[in-house]
């Protein structure tokens, strides 16, 4: 029997409709599959690091449990509450009550404990631990790590010409109050007669381009006990930093890059000494015969320039350098460098151009000069990868 054209659409709608729904359920469970595959943002990067941990610090937890164990009495043992202190940082909790709520979560809790095969404490008890833990005893570790990065050479695709790991040193406040706080503050009384007393650190960290802050060296900016004449300062702290990063990276080719406050004798005699190389940030005006002597010579040498061309899209950055060798200073050889960019066309608010002036020890070719002046600018990474990450996205280096 010859069926209606009726029954036959039915019958077409119903199948037209049950192969709808199973590529619906085929790609439903297709999906389900991937993301149990996939994992999230959290995990992957949870995943990264104990990767990363496992294969750079095999023996981590080992080497903090040699970190000699200085509390009285707590039922954590030394390597869980400094883990409890880093994971902290690498969480970016934000602040140690934002870490203790977690704590609470039974699920963050269980997970933490099984991935480090070690309890989470509490951590104010960590706060606690970590203020009678004298410097000295954390200090060999961090060198222990970064010299294990070194000889893993981990580090040594990102040296200035094949040669120079670039160390950047700059002071950052960690502490201020409005009454003194104790003997080794350091004090600034403002024009309006008020006095502030604050704790600074200068630290040695060393920067790649890829955006990478290590920290090598710390040293506080402090006054000392009892009576002094003038107070503590970057200076003199830095003759303090500098023996110690060379006592702890004697072979360690290093060059400085610092700012507008470091071209002084003193630095480079410091540099010198040392066998080290800088590249600082050189405001006009500084260093009178210096500048003097940069004034005269370049109408004199209109050929040591370049300049480059590059695209980003629809935007194009000029950038015009300049540059002199040989300008003698106390017995110092030293190099004058200048980079002009303009960027094209000109965004809203911005400058028509900028201008970065360095100083060196190291020789400038046409060759070395794009090289010289970026590595001299890519030292506001220390501010913005080093200090501000740790205080301000969500590390809180300076509160609870
Ligand atoms: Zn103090």
């Amino acid at each position: 029997m010859k069926k209606s054209p009726l029954v036959l659409r039915q019958r077409r709608q119903h199948r037209k409709a049950r192969h709808t729904a199973q590529r619906q359920a085929q790609r439903r469970a297709q999906r389900r599959t991937a993301a149990a595959a996939e994992p999230s943002r959290g995990q992957a990067v949870l995943y990264e690091l104990c990767k990363t941990i496992h294969h750079f610090f095999p023996d981590l937890l080992e080497r903090r449990r040699q970190v000699e164990d200085c509390r009285q009495k707590s039922d954590y043992t030394l390597v869980e509450l400094l883990l409890a202190a880093i994971m902290l940082f690498v969480f970016q909790q934000g602040s140690r009550n934002a870490l203790n709520n977690k704590r609470a979560e039974k699920k963050f809790k269980t997970h933490y404990e099984r991935l480090f095969k070690l309890r989470l404490p509490h951590l104010d008890t960590v706060h606690r631990v970590l203020c009678r833990l004298p410097d000295t005893e954390l200090e060999p570790l961090k060198h222990s790590l970064v010299k294990t990065l070194l000889e893993k050479k981990v580090l040594h695709k990102y040296r200035l010409f094949g040669r120079w790991f670039v160390v950047a040193v700059d002071a950052t406040g960690v502490m201020s109050f409005s009454e003194p706080h104790c003997e080794h503050c350091l004090h600034r009384t403002s024009t309006t007669g008020k006095t502030t007393y604050q704790h600074q650190v200068l630290e040695a960290k060393l920067i790649t381009a890829s955006g990478l802050a290590i920290s090598l060296a710390t040293e506080w900016i402090a006054n000392p006990a009892g009576e002094y004449d003038k107070q503590d300062c970057e200076r003199k702290a830095l003759v303090r930093l500098a023996a110690q990063l060379k006592q702890q990276y004697p072979r360690l080719p290093i060059c400085l890059t610092a700012d507008g406050l470091y071209p002084y004798q003193g630095f480079f005699d410091l540099c010198r000494q040392y066998g080290w190389a800088f590249i600082l940030t050189f405001q006009d005006g500084n260093l009178p015969t210096v500048w003097e002597e940069v004034q005269g010579l370049l109408p004199l040498t209109p050929a040591q320039r370049r300049h480059e061309r590059r695209y980003h899209g629809a935007t194009a950055t000029d950038q015009t350098f300049r540059w002199l060798n040989h300008l003698d200073y106390g017995g110092h050889t030293l190099a004058w460098l200048e980079g002009v960019e303009v960027v094209t066309p000109q965004k809203k608010g911005r400058p028509p151009h900028s201008r970065f002036v360095h100083l060196t020890n190291l020789t400038v070719t046409a060759i070395t000069v794009v090289e010289l002046s970026r590595t001299g600018r890519f030292r506001w990474k220390i501010e913005n990868e080093g200090f501000n990450t740790q205080k301000h996205l969500g590390y809180g280096l300076e509160h609870k």
